[in-house]
């Protein structure tokens, strides 16, 4: 079957997110746009997918529950995990590894903590844009050493991303790779290639989709759509 998936998104949590984008919102939309699997992947923090969870269970969606780090090199790596124990887990551990720098509101953006009905729970103090302190390769190692599905993010744009900031994509077991643009104009080494929404407001949500064919909606049938490789862009 072929399943629309969008396995990079941002929500209130991240700076750069806007406050209207919650869980829950992201997720109605998700569903209104049939999208079949769903990621939240805030920068370097887990903590909106409790109620991420929520959402995609009563939309009928299901969700990855992803954190994007940031590494040392400033490279942006998205890293899903199939339980939000997880997921939390690592996010939790990304988190700590964080400078103690603190968030500013005014020059950055709010960091909310919501609940599934989109109040605010908490905000987040320690600046979340920053870097983890981990190597882009000790990142990868370490997520798929958690069975999260490691996918180096927006590789052809031109901040944060491995092509650029590293000047090349080291030969790692990536479960796959996100571009903006296809083709990639770099050695990918024959990995599969998603495009992905990297929503940071409602309407950037499913902008850039893509369908997978898969056996069925599992975590298990993603892992092996995507080695596979079958991937349809959006036109
Ligand atoms: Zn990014
Ligand atoms: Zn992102």
């Amino acid at each position: 079957m072929l399943v629309k998936v969008d396995l990079h998104n941002h929500s209130c949590l991240s700076p750069c997110g806007s406050d209207d984008l919650t869980p829950a919102l992201l997720a109605v939309e998700a569903m209104e746009q049939g999208i079949g699997i769903l990621a939240l992947s805030d920068h370097n923090s887990a903590r909106n997918l409790p109620a991420f969870k929520q959402a995609c269970e009563l939309c009928s969606v299901m969700a990855m529950f992803g954190v994007e780090v940031t590494t040392v090199e400033e490279v942006h790596v998205l890293t899903l995990f199939e339980k939000l124990e997880d997921a939390m887990q690592f996010g939790t551990f990304i988190e700590f590894l964080l400078p103690p720098i603190k968030n500013d509101p005014r020059l950055f953006g709010n960091q909310l903590v919501v609940n599934l009905e989109g109040e605010i729970v908490e905000t987040v103090d320690k600046l979340l844009i920053s870097t983890s302190g981990i190597s882009f390769s000790d990142v990868v190692e370490e997520a798929l050493s958690r069975d999260a599905l490691v996918i180096p993010a927006h590789i052809d744009r031109s901040a944060n991303s491995v092509l650029t900031n590293l000047g090349f994509l080291p030969d790692l077991p990536y479960s796959a790779l996100e571009a903006i643009r296809i083709p990639v104009r770099a050695e990918t080494y024959n990995k599969t290639i998603l495009t992905a929404s990297d929503a940071h407001r409602l309407e950037e949500v499913g902008c850039r989709s893509c369908y997978l064919e898969l056996e069925e909606i599992s975590f298990e049938a993603l892992k092996a759509g995507l080695s596979r490789g079958l991937v349809t862009y959006k036109a």
